[in-house]
């Protein structure tokens, strides 16, 4: 199965998409953790990258798809995958549709008040401390999200494809919640293809 993850910056979406890989067992891909793998190898490539990143700007679409390119063309990833932080555009979007398919669009909403709360808490729960959870950078991360990543929601919503999840909640009652969504949408295509 291949599923992607989508929703506002630190609206829980690795922590989910880490679980639900897991249960389904396929590998978890995430842009950012490729990215921040790149940054730390101080590469003129991974300071390329970390200057958009620091800054809460998104990677261009040209590095970020080949990126996903090189990575959806191992063996690994042939029996499904979770794909989290990617797409976030448009563009990115199309070019995944080009090479591969995807089954669902996990959209967990959370409040901009809950997220504000949740990054800046992240460190100290984490005791990772990641350039770009200031508190400038993350609403500059919002409001990317906002004017590029948004439009998704349509898009995806269009496809027949997206599944909207409350993700103002534990960890717990959220992946619950994902697991009925995925087993009602299974069971409704069975249905309608019967
Ligand atoms: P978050 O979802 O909390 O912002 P991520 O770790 O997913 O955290 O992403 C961190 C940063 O990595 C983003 O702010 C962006 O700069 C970059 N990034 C990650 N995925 C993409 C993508 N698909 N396209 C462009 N930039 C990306």
């Amino acid at each position: 199965m291949n599923v992607v993850f989508l929703g506002r910056p630190g609206s829980g979406k690795g922590t989910q998409a880490k679980i639900l890989a897991k249960e389904l067992e396929v590998p978890h891909i995430s842009t950012g953790d490729i990215f921040r793998d790149i940054i730390k190898k101080n590469t003129s490539y991974g300071k390329k990258l970390n200057n958009y990143i620091k800054n809460g700007i998104l990677v261009p679409n040209d590095l970020t798809n080949e990126i996903i390119k090189q990575t959806l063309k191992k063996k690994e990833f042939g029996k499904g995958f979770i794909l989290d932080g990617y797409p976030r555009t448009i563009n990115q979007a199309k070019f995944l549709s080009s090479i591969t398919d995807i089954n669902y669009v996990i959209n967990l909403t959370v409040t901009k008040k809950e997220i504000r709360k949740r990054i800046l808490e992240r460190e100290e729960k984490t005791g990772v401390k990641r350039e770009d959870d200031k508190k400038e950078v993350i609403e500059k991360r919002l409001k990317e999200y906002s004017t590029k990543t948004k439009p998704l929601i349509e898009y995806y919503t269009k496809k027949k494809k997206l599944l909207n999840i409350d993700g103002n909640d534990s960890i717990e009652k959220i992946n619950n919640r994902i697991q009925r969504k995925i087993k009602n949408e299974m069971f409704r295509e069975i249905d309608e293809n019967s």
